[in-house]
């Protein structure tokens, strides 16, 4: 065990790894950074190169890569030992894959569906209709592959049995989310077919090989069935979770998108789509740009701005700021003030504000989004973000237009409005700025 850790921390340099998570400045024959594990202006995180340890002046938490592997994922000793020995590509003399890890487990069977699911694209079901329905919005076979996309083909326990006759256990894969369990199936109708369309394994007209269920297998069923597939990486790149679009021509009184619901490994507030491989560019162009859907970040990815992450379905949360934070402290936000997210944005501007992050605001042709700009007319997609406005100006310009400064009611409701929203601003230059405006 000691030679194997010794080899690795040979093999692996402290601050590629750190870099791998956060932002680090060159200080000297060091490097500083803005502590992610707490919450500070200026940095006192240091990484040394000599002794290839790290430790943060602010909240005295330091140690070895593997210590600090540990506390950014979450992760006991041992499954960071795994997650660094592959990456350096040393082999675990004795590594017990029994004691792997529950984690661990959980993680490889959502690295193997991804793999079923992306083979059924390319090879199986999916092969002509949804690979045709991708290149027909505008995505590139390298793009489908580079985004691991894929198909979950008709039918209620094709991703069940191919993990059953991998040996997982249905508790086992229950924990990724992929399953749903029949009963369910009564109590919300209009999000689950009805329970008695669903073949039990002994119904003769399955036709998947029945032999090697295990008796408690027939009351679970396929979560994702003919709909595309989005894996959702954490920021290392390992899938932990789904996002699964209706196929084209599929049955559309479903939801369009349904994700997997949360588990031990994924954590909605804590996931910001794309940003695996998002990170590189973020740190090097100092900015980074949330959209609203996988699909915008895929487009935008292709287009050329590889910056990009997106928040799936809810406003942003603390937790994913933090994870900006950590690359970078500019962020540019495409939004639409018109529409019902205005207080999702809202919520998100005052976010930003309070944890000190330069927000632009990206504004869109009337109309458009940016997964469709990204198709239709790229460079025009390029500099509409290069062209971003700082992101309290807009706001109060969207506040004048829709009140009457002339009238006292209007003047009441801006400055009501501008006030809250500078309550969140923690800059005092900004806020003094806008406060003499008002
Ligand atoms: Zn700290």
């Amino acid at each position: 065990m000691n030679s194997d850790i010794e080899e690795i921390k040979s093999r692996l340099n402290a601050a590629d790894v750190i870099g791998e998570y956060i932002r680090l400045e060159k200080a000297g024959a060091n490097y500083k950074a803005h502590c992610p594990f707490h919450n500070e202006k200026t940095p006192s995180f240091m990484v040394s190169a000599e002794k290839q340890i790290w430790h943060c002046f602010g909240c005295q938490k330091g140690g070895d890569i593997f210590a600090f592997v540990m506390e950014m994922e979450g992760l006991e000793f041992k499954e960071a030992l795994k997650l660094l020995a592959d990456k350096a590509g040393v082999p675990l003399r004795r590594f017990d894959a029994q004691a792997e890890g529950k984690k661990n487990r959980t993680l490889e069977i959502l690295e193997l569906a991804t793999k079923f699911y992306e083979t059924q694209l390319w090879q199986g079901a999916g092969k002509i209709k949804i690979i045709n329905y991708l290149k027909e919005r505008g995505l590139k076979e390298e793009t489908i592959r580079q985004f691991r996309l894929g198909y979950a083909p008709l039918g209620w326990r094709n991703i069940l049995q191919f993990l059953l006759n991998r040996g997982y256990s249905i508790e086992e894969i229950k924990k990724t989310g992929l399953l749903v369990e029949k009963q369910a199936a009564q109590i919300s109708k209009s999000q689950i077919p009805n329970p008695k369309q669903i073949p039990n394994s002994n119904d003769q007209n399955t036709n998947l090989n029945t032999t090697n269920y295990q008796p408690q297998a027939t009351s679970y069923y396929d979560r994702f069935r003919d709909r595309i597939i989005f894996p959702i990486a954490d920021i290392m790149g390992k899938v932990v979770g789904f996002s699964a679009r209706v196929a084209p021509g599929g049955d559309e009184s479903q939801a369009k998108y349904v994700n997997t619901p949360e588990s031990e490994v994924y954590h909605k507030s804590k996931v910001l789509y794309g940003a695996d491989k998002a990170k590189g560019e973020i740190k090097s162009q100092d900015f980074v740009l949330l959209v609203e859907g996988n699909m915008d970040v895929i487009a935008a990815a292709q287009a050329g701005i590889k910056n990009t992450v997106a928040v799936s379905g809810t406003a942003l949360t603390a937790e994913q700021v933090n994870i900006i934070k950590r690359y970078t402290n500019n962020l540019r936000m495409f939004f639409d003030m018109d529409k019902a997210g205005e207080e999702a944005t809202k919520k998100s501007l005052k976010l930003c504000f309070e944890r000190d992050l330069n927000v632009k605001v990206v504004e869109l042709p009337e109309g458009k989004d940016a997964a469709e700009l990204a198709r239709s007319n790229p460079t025009l997609l390029k500099e509409t973000v290069e062209k971003a406005a700082d992101a309290l100006e807009y706001f109060f310009q969207k506040v004048f237009l829709k009140e009457n400064p002339k009238e006292v009611e209007g003047k009441k409701k801006i400055a009501a409005e501008i006030l809250d929203m500078l309550s969140h601003v923690s800059s005092e230059i900004a806020k003094g700025h806008w406060l003499k405006k008002l």
